[in-house]
């Protein structure tokens, strides 16, 4: 089989939802294309294609026969450019759109006044051929579309308009004719100027990425742009100036804002040996910064990567609007058949067909999650898709992972019990968790590094998840883990046996070490609740999340304890249990069991060894994700700081996006069925028609924009 590949290709010309469609149909019919998705918000498609069957020639060409295009690039790197271009000068467009504007408002005043009787028939002395001409000038870029679409045997927003237009044109009334082509062109404008402004919030989050890194060569310092940055490579950073990579500070110290990934606006501090991330903020003193990520690889660049695709997971309602749309076409045109049929009036038949604009359906949904992603983006939240957002909104079962996710994930060892000799096993057992990135392995290393232990390296390892990890040092085959992590032979030794049942008692995690086959020690490491966590599962509770369960793969006491601490502090009406000695996957049977008894299930985890469960729940949440690449891509909503009150933060969030898409479907409904109504049964003329279609695409873009400005409150609050 030939090899695939994957192209980024910027698309100009997308204005309305549909849009997106026709270029998706347009691209998909091409041979040797596999899988087309289209972003209406960063004006993209990512095509997956055969190299042998397509080519980016063959697809800008059907892109341009369905009236859009793919402008000059060399490749999927290439920077989109920030203004639309055009073959317009400068000059001429907003001149010629002025006139337009000044005509249509007075033809527009004169064909009221007419129809008002207020001026005898004024438009009626221009000749007819002569309006016609002016109708079909005026209306050339629209009706062109139309025609294009017609020919691909597709039928766009504005091909019913253009019907009602004919149907003014043919019975003789021009003037009215070219009123319905100026509202068209206002509604164009509208559509425009509203996926402009969805556009604007992913935009304004790509617009603060890094462009240039300054670095030492040779020993000078030099600016270059931020893809030639190599891994490894060493960046200034001066105050006031971004830093351009992800990485690891080499020398230097500065106070960082890293609100642009975390949105906490409060800076850290950063010197030597701290991890610092692409696009966040020297605000005072100056670094010295190793790159680890560039570009894309980057935490923000994955971001921006993944709000940019996040249409690709479209919300349920949005794929029923969409539906509906494909069925809102046909009863206009069967209304407006009806129209004519029984009343015999091409003008009120006109106006059925003009005022039934099918867009706002398609755009209600997509403008309202639009703006939650792109404003949670910049509050340290990232969101994958509308369709966790309603998800989330009508969650109602709750469950959280224990070590990292509820607990601070800074385990300390509090005791250490060994059969014989203490520094030895503890030497094996750092060694053994050496590369293992669990909260308790670091508790180990941090334990021997007390004892003045130098960190050893392992021959091998491997790491369980859930149970621990099995290595060799210097030979000897090392063990540790909980009980179960023990291999069938290893026997507790009385002492052992004992002081493993005190720690226990005490609500200890227990981290037992053995070595060749037999038990060396037992460790009791403690953890702390995430202060944060009862206020964040009040206000879970009072956004009607009433059942919280506490997974955990440590033990029955250790779990007992935690939710013992927290359930005195829950609200009422809130159910809240936990499950221990759980592995990896019997928490995804776990969530499953929940899903079969009806319920949509919110994990949070920490991404990392829980990832399998974040994944089968309907919504997955990961905490404090900058950084993790494992846990950005395991979740379905990244917290990007480790704050739990995001939680309900971000329920809220889906709450009101639903309210805010509910509202404008059923505004957008309304407002066509009484708009049918009234133009079938002949109180609407066709100039009024077609002033109010251009209306409900502004009522939707008002009212998101309120999820847009909410947020920026938010924001202004925290800085
Ligand atoms: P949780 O479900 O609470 O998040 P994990 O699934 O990460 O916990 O781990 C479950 C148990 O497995 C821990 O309580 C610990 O006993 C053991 N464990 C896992 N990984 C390690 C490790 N690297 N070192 C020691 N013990 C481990
Ligand atoms: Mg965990």
């Amino acid at each position: 089989m030939a090899e695939k590949e994957m192209l980024e290709l910027p698309v100009r010309g997308m204005d309305c939802a549909e849009c997106t469609l026709h270029v998706r149909k347009a691209l998909a019919s091409l041979p040797g294309v596999e899988n087309v998705e289209v972003f209406l918000a960063a004006e993209k498609a990512v095509v997956r294609f055969d190299p042998q069957l397509a080519n980016l020639q063959s697809m800008r060409q059907v892109v341009e026969q369905a009236g859009y295009s793919i402008p000059e690039v060399a490749g999927a790197q290439e920077q989109v450019p920030e203004d639309q271009t055009s073959r317009w000068s400068d000059f001429t467009r907003p001149v010629l759109t002025l006139l337009g504007v000044v005509f249509g408002a007075v033809l527009f005043i004169v064909v009221v006044g007419e129809w008002l009787g207020l001026f005898e028939a004024i438009t009626r002395r221009v000749p007819w051929p002569v309006g016609a001409a002016v109708v079909l000038l005026a209306g050339y870029p629209v009706l062109r579309n139309v025609v294009r679409a017609a020919l691909q045997k597709q039928v766009i927003a504005h091909t019913l308009m253009s019907l009602g237009v004919a149907a003014a044109l043919v019975v003789g009334e021009w003037a009215t004719a070219a009123v319905i082509v100026f509202f068209m062109r206002v509604g164009d404008y509208v559509e425009h100027f509203t996926a402009e402004r969805a556009r604007r919030a992913v935009r304004d989050l790509t617009r603060m990425a890094p462009k240039t890194a300054r670095i030492e060569r040779d020993g000078v310092e030099i600016e270059i742009p931020v893809e030639q940055v190599q891994p490894g490579e060493a960046v200034i950073v001066r105050p006031g100036e971004m830093i351009p990579v992800d990485g690891e500070v080499l020398s230097g110290q500065a106070t960082v804002n890293q609100a642009s990934i975390t949105g906490e606006s409060m800076p850290v501090e950063a010197e030597a040996g701290a991890r610092v991330f692409a696009a966040s903020l020297v605000q005072m003193g100056m670094l010295r910064v190793r790159a680890t990520q560039v570009g894309a690889d980057t935490t923000f660049g994955r971001v921006i990567r993944l709000v940019e695709q996040a249409e690709a997971n479209r919300a349920e309602v949005q794929r029923v609007a969409d539906r509906f749309s494909g069925y809102y076409l046909p009863v206009v045109v069967g209304v407006a058949a009806l129209t004519f049929l029984l009343r015999r009036d091409p003008l009120a038949t006109a106006a059925v067909l003009v005022v039934a604009c099918s867009c706002s359906f398609a755009l209600a949904t997509p403008i309202a999650m639009l703006a939650s992603i792109g404003a949670g983006a910049r509050r340290g939240l990232m969101i994958k898709g509308g369709k966790y957002l309603e998800l989330l909104a009508k969650a109602d079962v709750l469950l959280i992972d224990k070590t990292g996710t509820l607990t601070t994930g800074k385990a300390e060892i509090v005791e250490m019990q060994f059969l014989a000799d203490d520094l030895e096993a503890l030497a094996l057992a750092a060694a053994a968790e050496r590369y293992s990135e669990h909260p308790l392995a670091e508790a180990v290393r941090a334990a021997a590094q007390g004892r003045g232990l130098s960190p050893e390296t392992p021959e091998d390892f491997t790491a369980i998840p859930g149970l621990g990890v099995r290595a060799t040092v210097r030979g000897r085959r090392v063990e540790v883990g909980n009980r179960r992590m023990l291999s069938g032979d290893v026997s507790l030794a009385l002492e052992l046996a004992a002081a493993a049942q005190r720690l226990e008692a005490q609500g200890e995690t227990l981290v037992y070490v053995a070595v060749d086959g037999e038990l060396a020690g037992v460790l009791a490491a403690a953890d702390r609740l995430r202060p944060e966590v009862p206020q964040a599962i009040q206000a879970l509770c009072k956004l009607g999340i009433r059942k919280v369960e506490l997974l955990t793969g440590d033990n029955e006491r250790v779990a007992g304890a935690l939710a013992g601490q927290l359930e005195a502090q829950l609200c009422e009406g809130m159910q809240f249990s936990y499950r221990a000695n759980l592995l990896p996957e019997d928490k995804i049977e776990v969530v499953k069991a929940y899903q079969a008894q009806g319920h949509t299930v919110v994990m949070v985890g920490d991404g990392v060894n829980d990832a399998p469960a974040l994944a089968q729940a309907d919504v997955g949440l990961a905490m404090g994700a900058a950084g993790s690449d494992v846990a950005i891509e395991a979740a379905h909503i990244a917290l990007m700081r480790d704050d739990w009150l995001l939680v309900p933060e971000v329920v809220h969030i889906a709450r009101r996006t639903m309210g805010v898409v509910k509202l404008n479907i059923a505004f957008t409904a309304v407002y066509n069925l009484v708009g049918l109504s009234l133009a079938a049964l002949g109180f609407l003329p066709p100039i009024f028609a077609a002033a109010a279609q251009s209306l409900p695409d502004l009522g939707i873009l008002a009212n998101s924009s309120r999820l847009i400005r909410q947020a920026e409150m938010k924001a202004d609050e925290t800085g």
